[in-house]
């Protein structure tokens, strides 16, 4: 699957790591406790690992 810019709506996650630990190169936990993209893309299926729909993709 293509790489996609990626959006994270801070103001939804909940912090759970489950982008992270899925998607490791990706998408790390911050200092604040919540994702952050790493360089901005990800596989776009990233979208369906949050359960709070934080990790839109800009097309
Ligand atoms: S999966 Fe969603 S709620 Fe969990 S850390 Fe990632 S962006 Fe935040």
């Amino acid at each position: 699957m293509a790489k996609k810019k990626i959006k994270i709506d801070k103001s939804l996650c909940i912090g759970c790591g489950a982008c992270a630990g899925t998607y490791p190169d990706d998408i790390k936990m911050d200092d604040d406790g919540l994702a952050t993209p790493i360089n901005g893309v990800a596989d776009e299926d990233a979208v369906d690992v949050c359960p709070v729909g934080a990790i839109s993709v800009e097309e």
